[in-house]
């Protein structure tokens, strides 16, 4: 075999130290550059946020976010001491899709979901943040907020990442900035086998490889380890979570109903997935839940006048316009977003301890229940089944597609799924061109001016079949 002479490489260390560095003299040079830095300038934001929310909270809002922000802060709080006490020592594990919020924590990680860290960006840190990746080579025409993941690994602005996890799913370019960024900072790493069959061979599988993953971790991490302590707060985690979801479905049941009682904004709103494991998090969601039952029960309504069309909407939105809002003007209600209150994940597993009927055996098999029913990681033909059943539930108009440039979900089985949907349901779609973060190539005004004519076309011709339908 012959021996390629390969070029001597700095190490992850001194790669962090030198962009630290770089940063601190080319953008901020008043600026602190280290891993506190993205805490930081969160706690600033929510200390602003709470306040203004608690004094004077914006028209229509619901009180829970007081509620979440404050979770927010907190959670922030904490970040920020580990970072002052530990450095790049916390432990941090950068997880796939849906692993890793309860597992985590249970082991002494720190579990960052660098995806909804990108959310939570302003338009200029989003900025600073794709240009400083692309000058390391990143494509500018994958998903932005992968581009913005990227730079959150190796930017030093968070204390660095220790562990990397992997799964398929159709997140792949998530995976693969995922592996890069471990690459340059010196991760460890682990990839997940995760079948597409639902069934208890497919979650023993899935078991073992927990096993073997928190054997790596324990081995080559500092500060992490699985025993039956971890165990216990594991067990205690998942029943937090599961509270959690209990009034998740039940605002997706309420928003079933008509007038829609919840905002698109609302429904959009993910669940703050690092905080899935506080008290918190069940708190946020109960406070919703009876705020939104109390508006509708009164007949009360985000929409601007009666409610004349409802759109599912899916994959993702462009972050710093409301597309929502515009709509709710024009009497189309948003009831429901694919992740958020469209999810189906908050019908199945992990409730009382099942998986499609099956009594699960300890709490890694509940792990690996969660990862074989994560809705990005299984087939198209599952995300069809899915989508379609919750525009059933909702009495679905029109879905509309948010196709994120570079997305293989939403450029790939979006079509397949719409087509479907339409031939099965009659219900249309519109395909609709959009940047999350990169407000250089996201045209707002094209965007409205599209979703208002879809709507409005889709809007006479739902009332003309009806008219219809009245007649015969
Ligand atoms: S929009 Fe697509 S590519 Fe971007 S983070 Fe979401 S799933 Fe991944």
């Amino acid at each position: 075999m012959k021996n390629y002479p390969t070029a001597e490489r700095s190490t992850p260390q001194e790669r962090l130290a030198r962009s630290r560095a770089e940063r601190q003299s080319i953008d901020q040079p008043d600026e602190v550059i280290d891993g506190g830095w993205f805490w930081r300038r969160l706690q600033k934001k929510y200390a602003r946020r709470v306040q203004k929310i608690a004094s004077n909270p914006r028209e229509g809002m619901l009180g829970s976010n007081l509620v979440l922000y404050q979770a927010m802060a907190k959670y922030v709080d904490e970040e920020l001491r580990a970072w002052e006490e530990l450095g790049d020592d916390v432990p941090v594990w950068s997880p796939g899709a849906a692993l890793g919020y309860r597992l985590g924590p249970a082991m002494g990680f720190h579990t960052y979901p660098l995806d909804s860290f990108t959310d939570l960006m302003t338009p200029d840190e989003a900025r600073w943040s794709m240009d400083y990746v692309r000058r390391l080579g990143f494509p500018s025409d994958i998903c932005d907020r992968i581009q913005n993941i990227g730079a959150l690994m190796v930017s030093g602005r968070l204390p660095r990442i220790s562990l990397v996890t992997l799964e398929f799913n159709d997140c792949s370019q998530g995976a693969q900035a995922n592996l890069w960024a471990a690459r340059e900072v010196g991760a460890q790493i682990y990839t997940f086998d995760v079948p597409f069959e639902q069934d208890m061979q497919a979650v023993r599988y899935v078991e073992e490889q927990l096993r073997e993953m928190i054997d790596l971790a324990v081995k080559n991490i500092p500060g992490v380890k699985y025993d039956r302590e971890s165990e216990a707060r594991l067990v205690q985690y998942q029943e937090i979570y599961r509270q959690g979801m209990h009034w998740q479905r039940k605002i997706a049941k309420l928003a079933a109903r008509k007038p829609c009682p919840i905002s698109g904004r609302d429904a959009l709103r993910m669940p703050a997935r690092q905080l899935c494991w506080q008290q918190s998090f069940v708190d946020y969601f109960r406070e919703s839940y009876l705020e939104l039952e109390k508006r509708s029960a009164q007949g009360e309504s985000p929409l601007n006048g009666p409610e004349k069309f409802r759109v599912l909407w899916t994959a993702t939105a462009p972050f710093y316009s409301d597309p929502f809002d515009y709509l709710e003007k024009r009497g189309c209600a948003v009831p429901a977003y694919e992740e958020g209150t469209g999810c189906a994940t908050y019908y199945v597993p992990g409730e009382g301890k099942q998986f499609f009927g099956h009594e699960l055996e300890n709490p890694l098999q509940e792990e690996a229940a969660t990862l074989l029913w994560d809705h990005w990681a299984g087939t198209a033909e599952r995300r069809i089944w899915e989508v379609a059943m919750r525009c059933r539930q909702l009495d679905i108009d029109g879905i509309v597609h948010f196709e994120q440039g570079g997305c293989v979900a939403c450029n790939g089985s979006a079509r397949v799924m719409g087509e479907r949907i339409e031939s099965e349901l009659g219900i249309p779609s519109l395909y609709i061109r959009g940047w999350c973060q990169d407000l250089e190539k996201h045209d707002e005004q094209a965007f409205q001016a599209q979703l208002g004519e879809w709507v409005e076309i889709s809007t006479r011709q739902k009332e003309a079949k009806e008219q219809e339908r009245g007649q015969e």
